[in-house]
């Protein structure tokens, strides 16, 4: 199924693809990613990309990055670049092979004459409601254009005024001349061209008429000599309308289309509608927000991108519908993080502690490994004194039971550096705890207890004098529901935001060596960590929680092996 883990099983595009190679229809595999540039990129997308990029490496072939920009109103260039800035960052290329729809405007408005000329296609005068209602439905079968017949004069002459900006939006189409009889609706006289009057991000104003996305899409690939048009299933039916194009316009060799199912996530919305709506109601902060299923908000909330392209070898091509667990994709990213970030302490609501018997002048710095597992990594330097920083939550002055934390009288670890036990504790004028007394026990260097005997807790701390302040944000799931546009009469996906997706936490104390760091990180304890690079100032570090380290997939995983 895969290509990165040299499993051998192979999916059925892979077995196509074989197939086609060893009967010779197909010499050099051509692939293409077709994004339409009215987006930014979003996971869905990177299963697309990562199939057809890596079809074409798997079997040394060529895969194009393609732009249907064949609608000027809902498409910009800041989406051509950032969809650009998304497929390199995710890791592919597209070596030079950049193209855009647009570029075959010319040549499709070429084809289109020549339909004209051989009877395939015709000028449609009715309105826009009127060619809707009489396309008909599942049931009932569709009836002919009254200007169905017009002369092929009549319709060369009408598609170049068309052409030339005589006539205003809505007045005329191009139609191809099918069968309003058919059952598949694709191939009730599909519209192929539109007036337009508005500019397009690259064909400026030369046209005023734009070609549909069903009668560019299938072209354009022609004209690349695409060998395997892939596509989500929802094109299924459109397969025949592409074909006929195909054949109308003479086509040799025409694309061959395949259709996977597209990625669904629990509690994520991919469709670009909703993500354009969410941005422009300001329920996010942008594309890029870091609770976004964008590939940018994933970039900037520290998801890795090896870790996205193992979810989808992981979720592999299939030809039904599924909701994929959104926690998989989450335990990619927590396994990659595993691997390669290095390991820190910080505190995220901070406690003064202070070690009563230790000299007030005690200063130390410790030599911490920066991953437990992989020694390549090396050390930092922590600093270690009489004033320390430990979790808040990590003291409770009436613990439950088995509490291995700080409780009165409670003996623990502070990681790497000693043993302490709770004396006392200091509360301000409301009752609230502001400072834990302890004493530490001297043979405990490094975190040893001197004699063997067992202390179970070991937290996480930053030295009161010497560590860097900064402001962190932990995230939770945008939505509610599993699937938040599984709607009922009346309901909005908006009801279903998450209104603690983020939590702002000011004023958290990091170890000073991460006044450097400007990667992936794990604070101990609390989970992978990167520095937003928008919005964090000079010597103020705001941190982005990539994920916790609870694995809720590794847990479903176990219950499955359990079964
Ligand atoms: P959306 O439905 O999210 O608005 P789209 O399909 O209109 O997206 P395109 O820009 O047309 O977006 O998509 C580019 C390519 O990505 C297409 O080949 C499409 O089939 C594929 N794609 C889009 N969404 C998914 C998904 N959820 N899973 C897999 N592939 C997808
Ligand atoms: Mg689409």
């Amino acid at each position: 199924m895969s290509t990165d883990n040299g499993s051998e099983t192979r999916n059925f595009l892979e077995q196509i693809i074989e197939d086609d190679l060893r009967t010779g229809r197909v010499k050099k595999v051509a692939t293409r990613f077709p994004p339409e540039p009215n987006g930014y990129l979003h996971i869905g997308h990177a299963k697309s990309i990562c199939l057809n990029f890596g079809l074409a490496r798997k079997y040394k072939g060529t895969c194009n990055l393609r732009f249907d920009d064949t609608n000027p109103t809902t498409e910009e260039v800041e989406y051509v670049e950032s969809i650009k800035e998304d497929v390199r960052w995710l890791g592919f290329d597209w070596e030079g092979r950049e193209y855009y729809a647009s570029d075959y405007f010319e040549k499709l408005h070429d084809w289109a004459v020549k339909m004209i000329r051989d009877g395939n296609a015709y000028v449609d005068s009715q309105s826009e409601e009127e060619i809707a209602s009489s396309r008909g439905n599942f049931y009932k079968k569709g009836t002919e254009s009254p200007f169905r017949n017009r002369t092929v004069e009549e319709n060369l002459d009408l598609f170049a005024r068309m052409r030339a900006g005589e006539f205003p939006a809505g007045s005329h189409v191009l139609r191809a001349r099918i069968d309003m009889q058919s059952g598949n609706m694709n191939l009730r006289d599909p519209i192929m061209y539109r007036i337009v009057h508005a500019s397009h991000h690259r064909t400026r104003d030369r046209f005023c008429i734009y070609p549909m996305y069903d009668w560019a899409h299938g072209q354009s690939d022609a004209i690349e000599g695409i060998t395997h048009s892939i596509c989500t299933l929802e094109f299924e039916n459109h397969r025949a309308l592409y074909d006929w194009f195909a054949k109308a316009t003479g086509v040799e060799d025409p694309p061959h289309q395949h259709e996977f199912a597209r990625l669904n996530l629990t509690y994520t919305v991919m469709s670009k509608r909703i993500l354009l709506r969410l941005v422009k109601d300001g329920l996010v902060t942008g594309w890029d927000d870091p609770r976004m299923p964008t590939i940018s908000g994933m970039r900037r909330r520290g998801y890795p991108p090896e870790a996205i392209r193992r979810f989808c070898d992981q979720i592999g091509v299939a030809k039904n519908e599924s909701m994929v667990d959104v926690a998989l994709l989450e335990h990619c990213v927590r396994e990659r993080l595993n691997e390669m970030a290095p390991r820190y302490m910080g505190v995220l609501r901070p406690l003064r502690l202070v070690i009563e018997n230790m000299p007030d002048d005690h200063e130390e710095m410790l030599k911490c490994p920066l991953h437990p597992e992989d020694p390549s990594l090396g050390f930092r330097m922590v600093p270690f004194s009489r004033v320390v920083y430990v979790e808040r939550e990590d003291f409770r002055e009436d613990p439950p039971k088995k509490w291995h934390r700080l409780a009165p009288g409670k003996e623990v670890r502070l990681r790497y550096a000693c043993l302490v036990t709770v004396k006392d504790v200091i509360k301000d004028s409301r009752g609230e705890v502001v400072e834990i007394r302890c004493t530490w026990d001297p043979l405990s260097a490094g975190g040893n207890a001197p004699d063997g005997r067992k202390v179970r807790g070991t937290l996480h701390w930053v030295s009161a004098g010497n560590f860097v302040d900064a402001d962190v944000r932990l995230y939770d799931r945008l939505f509610t529901r599993e699937n938040p546009l599984d709607l009922a009469e009346g309901e909005s996906f908006t009801d279903f935001l998450n209104p603690a997706s983020m939590e702002r936490i000011d004023g958290c104390k990091l170890e000073p060596a991460l006044a450097r760091v400007t990667g992936h990180v794990q604070l101990e304890r609390l989970g992978y960590f990167i520095v937003d690079p928008i919005d964090s100032g000079p010597g103020r570090p705001v941190l982005n929680r990539t994920v916790s380290l609870r694995d809720s997939w590794a847990k479903i995983e176990k219950a499955m092996d359990m079964e």
